[in-house]
C-alpha cells in the first residue's frame, strides 16, 4: 500500500501532526490522480501497528496483513453494490491494495451506511482507530447521505471518516460541510510523466496530455492499449472530412470491437478536441493535444469562437444522453455534422 510520488507534500502535511487529522475528511479532485490509493494508504498509515519511515504502513505487522486481505475489524470499505453496471475503472492503486477499484454506476444505499453504525459506535476491536471509507462518496443516495450525516454529527473518539469523490459538488452541502475538503490536484506533469515512464508506458507525455493530466487515466489507456484508437479518433477530426457520414462510418469502426473506444469515450474525446480549438481561437494554446498543434491552428483560423463554443456545449449536452442512442450511426452522423459546421462559422 503506497502512495504517488506526486502525494509526498500532502502526506507529510497531514501524517507529520496525526492528532490535528479531521475526523471527516473528503478528498475532492479530478479522476485519475489518486485520491483512493491516498485514501486506502492514510487508512493502513493509521491501522499500522508499526509505522514504517515517513508514516508509512510497514505492510507485515497483523493491522497490514487484516487490511490487505480485507478483514480488517476496524476499517470499512463503502462502495456502490456489486454486480451493477461498471464505469471507466479509472484509479489503480499503484500496489496490491485493500480492493481493486471498481467505480460503480450504481448507488451507495442507506442500508449500506446504517452497517457503519454499529461500527462506529462499537468499540475499536485493536484499541486503536477505527476508519469508513466511502467511494465514490457522491453515489450516496439521499437516504444514505441522510445517514452518514446523521453519524457524522457525533462521531465518537478514533474514527475517522475518509470520503473520497471526483464529482464533490453532487454532496449535500450538510454533508460538505461536516467534512474538511482536502483537495487533490492534478500532478506536475514531469513527475506524472517520469512516474508513467518508470510503469514502461511508452508516448507518456502524449498519452498524459490526452488524458488531460490524469496521470492514472493515462496509465490505464496504456494498460488497455488505446493510445493508438485515441489518435485515430483525433486524426478524424484533424483531417475533417467534408462529409459527416464519411466522418461517422470512421469513428463507428473505432468504437467496434472489443479493444475499441466506448462510445462515450469517442464523446469525450471529440469534447476535447473541440475544446482544444475554442482555447487555440482565444488563448492560442491548447490543453490536450499538443501534437496536433499545427491541425489545431489551421483549422481555428476557420472557426469562429462562438461557433466553438456553441459546438462544445452541444457536445457537453450530447454526453449526458450518450449511454442510449436510439440509432449510434444516426448519433455519430449529427456529431459530426455539428462539428463540421463549426468549423465552418469562421467564413462569414
Ligand atoms: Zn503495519
Amino acid at each position: 500500500m503506497n502512495i504517488f510520488d506526486w502525494q509526498k507534500p500532502l502526506w507529510d502535511q497531514l501524517l507529520d501532526h496525526p492528532e490535528k487529522l479531521p475526523h471527516a475528511m473528503l478528498f475532492a479532485g479530478p479522476e485519475g490522480v489518486g485520491k483512493f490509493a491516498f485514501a486506502q494508504a492514510l487508512a493502513a498509515s493509521l491501522l499500522c501497528e508499526q509505522k514504517a519511515e515517513g508514516n508509512m504502513p510497514c505492510g507485515r505487522c497483523s493491522s497490514c496483513t487484516w487490511l490487505t486481505s480485507g478483514n480488517h475489524p476496524d476499517f470499512r470499505l463503502i462502495r456502490p453494490e456489486e454486480g451493477e453496471e461498471t464505469g471507466s475503472g479509472e484509479e489503480e492503486t499503484p500496489q496490491p491494495a485493500v480492493a481493486t477499484r471498481k467505480s460503480g454506476q450504481g448507488h451507495i444505499r442507506v442500508d449500506q451506511i446504517r452497517t457503519l453504525e454499529d461500527f462506529v459506535f462499537v468499540g475499536s476491536h485493536r484499541h486503536g482507530s477505527r476508519i469508513a471509507l466511502v467511494e465514490p462518496a457522491e453515489m450516496m443516495n439521499p437516504s444514505a447521505a441522510n445517514a452518514l450525516l446523521k453519524i457524522l454529527e457525533e462521531p465518537p473518539a478514533g474514527v475517522y471518516f475518509i470520503l473520497v469523490s471526483s464529482n464533490w459538488r453532487r454532496l449535500l452541502p450538510t454533508v460538505l460541510s461536516r467534512c474538511r475538503s482536502i483537495i487533490f490536484s492534478r500532478p506536475d506533469p514531469l513527475l506524472a510523466e517520469r512516474w508513467l515512464a518508470g510503469q514502461g508506458v511508452k508516448s507518456a507525455a502524449e498519452l498524459l496530455c490526452l488524458a488531460g493530466g490524469a496521470p492514472l487515466i493515462a496509465a490505464d489507456w496504456a494498460e488497455q492499449g488505446r493510445l493508438d484508437f485515441y489518435r485515430n479518433a483525433v486524426e478524424v477530426l484533424a483531417e475533417k472530412s467534408p462529409d459527416p457520414v464519411a466522418m461517422a462510418a470512421k469513428w463507428s469502426a473505432l468504437i467496434k470491437g472489443e479493444q475499441g473506444l466506448t462510445l462515450s469515450q469517442l464523446v469525450e474525446t471529440v469534447q476535447k478536441w473541440v475544446f482544444d480549438l475554442a482555447m487555440m481561437k482565444l488563448a492560442g494554446r491548447c490543453r490536450y493535444h499538443q501534437s496536433w498543434l499545427g491541425k489545431l491552428e489551421g483549422l481555428a483560423a476557420k472557426a469562429s469562437s462562438a461557433g466553438l463554443l456553441s459546438c462544445y456545449n452541444d457536445l457537453l449536452r450530447i454526453r449526458a444522453v450518450v449511454r442510449h442512442p436510439l440509432n449510434t450511426q444516426l448519433f455519430l452522423e449529427d456529431m459530426a455534422a455539428r462539428y463540421l459546421r463549426a468549423l465552418a462559422t469562421g467564413r462569414t
